[in-house]
């Protein structure tokens, strides 16, 4: 998935643990890659292709994470270089990534996005790297919900086994602070609307 590095970006800005517990949501992950792409084609089955009630009856059913899922990102990088992949942006989240690195949003689009669906994608710099991605991600308070919801997708979180899955990619799952049931399913609404964009595009055609 997409990665994004830019190297006119020379402040470094990844979250401490004390700005961590500030952002609550955003505790949970870097930069989100090449895995969404390739977990949104595994998880495809039986996800339907749209929310609906669906998001809402979340809460509603017995899950394997009832008693929380371990995670802390251990900035390893994995998930922002590589694969390419996709990470979308929708026009506040750019606004917002503009104003962080003090740059004009026309700017921010051309250099370091291209057109995806109803917004953006993040733009690739060598080796699949994530322009946002030099030694950490340079956008990390404000990076993407696609990125700060990782990795509590509904692909991966869906059952245990996609949740072991992730762990062979990601070092920091298992690791860290225990997220709750509620929290989990909060970054899966979250991130669902996302998954479903880059569902739709690979599998119809990439249609608006
Ligand atoms: S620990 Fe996981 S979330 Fe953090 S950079 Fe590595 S692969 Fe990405």
């Amino acid at each position: 998935m997409g990665n994004r590095a830019v190297s006119v970006i020379n402040r470094r800005n990844r979250a401490d643990g004390n700005e961590a517990k500030q952002e609550g949501i955003q505790e949970n992950g870097l930069t989100f890659s090449y895995g969404f792409t390739m977990m949104a084609q595994n998880g495809l089955k039986g996800s339907g292709m749209s929310a609906g009630g669906f998001l809402e009856s979340l809460p509603d059913r017995a899950y394997f994470f009832d008693k929380g899922l371990r995670f802390a990102c251990t900035q390893c990088g994995t998930c922002c270089t590589g694969e390419p992949g996709i990470v979308y942006v929708e026009a506040d989240e750019a606004s917002r990534i503009a104003s962080f690195l003090e740059i004009p949003f026309e700017v921010l689009v051309e250099r370091m996005l291209d057109p995806f669906k109803d917004g953006y994608t993040v733009r690739e710099a060598e080796q699949g790297r994530c322009i946002f991605y030099e030694n950490g991600c340079v956008v990390y308070p404000v990076r993407p919900v696609q990125c700060m919801t990782f990795p509590f997708w509904f692909q991966n979180t869906r059952s245990a086994s996609a949740w072991e899955e992730v762990r062979v990619r990601c070092p920091g799952v298992g690791k860290g602070r225990l997220f709750t049931r509620e929290e989990i399913i909060t970054f899966v609404q979250a991130s669902y609307p996302v998954y479903l964009k880059v569902v739709e595009f690979i599998y119809k055609g990439g249609g608006g």
